[in-house]
């Protein structure tokens, strides 16, 4: 079917679901010409499948966008199948002659579109690409010899040096005139958890007005103290926006720039606007780095890691995933992360450190849990961080700097604030103990209504002896090949 206007273009979202400083809607609205936004569901051609976390903020994000694209006068069409075939089929359907997308930067996704934009160029539909969700493009930053930059600190200054953060756009106030075709209904997708529902105490507001309400409570109460607290799990000290970045309903421009505004000329609050986009920094290099070395979710980046002598115990695996490790700061996080959809990002890498270190579990296997219970989960994200646990990433921690799940507990959650929230069986322990019950003397223990080994476990593994089974098995790496 074709309309007697200009031919519409469709606007084919993915990770960039809002209305605000979208580069490629900028752009369709800039052709004049109507617009069909569109969001196809392809879990064929993923490498991986969403996670069950990820998948109910996808749900909610889609319908807040679905509410925004709908008060502009337009609507947008839902479709669950094969990305090309499905536009295609679009494309027949409204006419349309120009395709526009916020490229997605992982090396499956780019290549699929690379190869979806030349089989519908080759059939005269023009596609366009921009960048929408980092602050710079894969490629863009490199180092002197033209090659990616391996190391984080280079990199964050040859990016700030050429960064140029675009203007606030709030996006066309009128979507109306696009020619009405069928849409999925997004329920029938099934992105909500069912059997069980564990969505229960998810956290956060998905979509565009809930990031940007996530990014002023920030800047508003977070930022002055963003460097002291950000180490805080039991404080509210950072932005909470890593879910809202992930699915682009906020773009890292816009808090970059907020954030520097809200800083204002203040010289103690322009460093911890530096503090926070150095994160922000993160994030990109992350993507770039994964971009550039497609294997970064599956293989050791340093090669000689992939040698570890592993032992994958299962039944600790499980202990890990329940909270029931024995040590309070890695069972809160992990109770947190099962509950809520989200972990403190200080508590992630105890929890990680645990894992690897502590238990010699293939960081593989955390990285997958993380994968399907994490709001935020994003394959660049979690392989380049778990990679800097292991010590196998490229910019990582060193693997012999092992964290002590005890001292980080009290270092951080110096009063058991954080431990107690999740591990409320403990509540009754001082903080002198709560980081670590089995030093408590058995009286305490029976006033606090602990008893080890029944209401709370004891610890899986002891951390002096794991320590050194952690540093011996680094030895057979660097001893062989
Ligand atoms: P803030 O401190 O407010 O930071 C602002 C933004 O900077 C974040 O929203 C995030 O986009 C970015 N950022 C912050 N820390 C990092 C970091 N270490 N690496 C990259 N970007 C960062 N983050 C994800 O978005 N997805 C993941 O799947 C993910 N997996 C992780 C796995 C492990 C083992 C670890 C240690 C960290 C992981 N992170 C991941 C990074 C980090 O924990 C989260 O981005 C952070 O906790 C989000 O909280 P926030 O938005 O309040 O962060």
């Amino acid at each position: 079917m074709t309309t007697d206007r200009e031919p519409p273009v469709i606007l084919w979202f993915r990770r960039d679901l809002r209305l605000a400083d979208n580069p490629a809607l900028q752009a369709a609205h800039a052709t004049g010409r109507p617009i069909v936004p569109v969001y196809i569901l392809d879990e064929g051609s993923a490498v991986r499948p969403i996670g069950g976390a990820s998948r109910w903020w996808l749900d909610k994000s889609l319908k807040a966008l679905a509410a925004s694209i709908m008060e502009r006068g337009g609507s947008l069409v839902l479709r669950r199948g094969d990305s090309e075939a499905e536009l295609r089929r679009l494309i027949d359907q409204t006419g349309a002659t120009c395709v526009m997308m916020n490229r997605l930067f992982e090396p499956d996704g780019w290549a699929r579109d690379t190869d979806i934009a030349h089989a519908l160029k080759a059939d005269g539909v023009e596609v366009k690409g921009f960048n929408g969700t980092l602050l710079t493009r894969p490629g863009s930053v490199l180092n002197g010899s033209g090659g990616p930059y391996k190391v984080y600190t280079p990199f964050m200054k040859a990016l700030r040096a050429q960064l140029e953060p675009p203007a606030h756009t709030t996006g066309p106030c009128d979507l109306s005139g696009a020619p009405e075709v069928d849409s999925d209904d997004i329920d029938a997708w099934g992105l909500h958890p069912t059997r069980p529902d564990w969505s229960g105490g998810f956290l956060g507001e998905p979509g565009e007005a809930g990031a940007t309400r996530a990014l002023s409570a920030f800047l508003q109460s977070g930022l002055k103290s963003y460097d002291d607290d950000r180490n805080r799990p039991d404080r509210e000290g950072t932005s909470r926006l890593s879910p809202h970045l992930h699915f682009g309903e906020i773009s890292p421009w816009r808090a970059w720039t907020a954030a520097y505004d809200a800083a204002g000329s203040d010289g103690s609050s322009a460093g911890q606007a530096d503090k926070f986009t150095n994160e922000l920094i993160w994030r990109d290099f992350s993507a770039h780095l994964f971009h550039h070395f497609p294997t970064l979710p599956t293989d050791a980046f340093r090669p000689e890691y992939d040698r570890m002598p592993w032992i994958n115990d299962a039944a600790q695996i499980e202990a890990w995933t329940k909270g029931q490790t024995g040590y309070p700061i890695v069972d809160a996080g992990m109770r947190e992360l099962w509950t809520t959809g989200f972990m403190h990002n200080r508590v992630r890498m105890i929890v990680a450190s645990f894992l690897i270190k502590h238990l010699l579990i293939d960081w593989r296997k955390g990285e997958a849990w993380f994968w399907d219970c994490l709001m935020d989960a994003d394959l660049a994200q979690n392989a380049q961080n778990w990679q800097w646990v292991a010590g196998s990433g490229a910019d990582a921690s060193p693997y012999f700097r092992i964290f002590n799940p005890i001292t980080q507990g009290q270092k951080f959650d110096p009063d058991g604030v954080y431990v107690t929230r999740w591990v409320p069986e403990l509540k009754r322990l001082s903080p002198a103990f709560v980081h670590s019950p089995w030093t408590a003397p058995p009286e305490i223990l029976r006033a606090a209504g602990v008893t080890l080994g029944r209401t709370y476990p004891k610890p899986l593994v002891d951390h002096a002896e794991a320590r050194q089974r952690a540093l011996a098995a680094l030895k057979t790496i660097n001893s062989q090949g």
